[in-house]
């Protein structure tokens, strides 16, 4: 529920259990538009999957998503990555994130299974919105000892982040170019040699990206595909 009246939140906040004392402990800007943001908190009774994500109530009337990249042992510290795009209200309320906030939690969520624990293989593919699914997903496939490569589409100022995040075996590619036209995607290294089409494909990030590549998936490939759209340009609160 992206948007709904002022009275359905606060009556939702009354209701739905919250997670106490959460609290901004650091925040850092990767770049001028992406920001890692540390929660400090009691996490110790929750779940974090791959995936997992919290339904943020970003102003009176609207919530947004937002992925826990990682999680310290002790589950008293998180951290999430928020594309700072300028032209929302979740984006606002992470620019304006500081230390010492108190923010409000509810439990972390996972509505889709985006980790396959049966492939070998894994294609990460995503934008800004999606690097803390891929910090998640990086930890996991390293301990369990996966093949693995990251393709990112990234504004210019963000091409260094993966690499500053750790997430080796990574392309970078520039925005609104090559996964805007499915004649470019199938060019792309992956789809001329075989040693990626029996992996399992995961496509988050810009909806018209993520559609395009998966057909041609689907086109040239017999893999699985796992796909989220995580924003739609000019669609508000997907
Ligand atoms: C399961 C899930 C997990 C997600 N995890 C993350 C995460 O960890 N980090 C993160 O940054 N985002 C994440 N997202 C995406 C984020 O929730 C959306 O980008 C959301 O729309 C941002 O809300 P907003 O209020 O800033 O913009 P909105 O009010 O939703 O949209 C306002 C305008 O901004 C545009 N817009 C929205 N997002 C972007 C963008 N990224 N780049 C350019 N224009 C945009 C819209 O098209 C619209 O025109 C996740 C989404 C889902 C579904």
């Amino acid at each position: 529920m992206p948007s709904a009246p002022k009275w359905v939140f606060d009556t939702l906040d009354f209701f739905v259990a919250q997670i106490p004392r959460v609290q901004v402990s650091q925040t850092e800007y990767l770049s001028r538009s992406v920001k890692r943001i540390s929660l400090q908190g009691d996490f110790a009774k929750f779940q974090f999957s791959v995936g997992a994500f919290f339904d943020i109530r970003v102003s009176d009337t609207n919530a947004r998503r937002y992925t826990i990249a990682e999680i310290n042992s002790d589950k008293d510290n998180l951290k999430l990555i928020a594309h700072i795009h300028g032209h929302g209200c979740g984006s606002d309320f992470m620019d304006d994130l500081t230390v010492g906030d108190h923010i409000t939690l509810n439990k972390p969520r996972t509505e889709q299974k985006y980790y396959d624990k049966s492939a070998e293989k894994i294609v990460f593919f995503g934008d800004e919105t999606s690097l803390a699914l891929a910090c998640s997903f990086l930890s996991v496939m390293q301990q369990e000892k996966k093949q693995y490569l990251f393709l990112f589409e990234l504004d210019p100022e963000n091409y260094h982040i993966p690499d500053l995040l750790g997430l080796e075996n990574a392309m970078v590619f520039p925005k609104l170019t090559l996964f805007s036209d499915p004649a470019q995607i199938e060019e792309l290294p992956i789809f001329k040699n075989n040693d990626w089409c029996d992996a399992y494909f995961v496509l988050t990030g810009n909806v018209t990206a993520v559609q395009n590549f998966r057909k041609v998936i689907k086109a040239q490939t017999q893999a699985r595909v796992k796909h989220h759209g995580y924003w739609l340009q000019g669609k508000k609160g997907l």
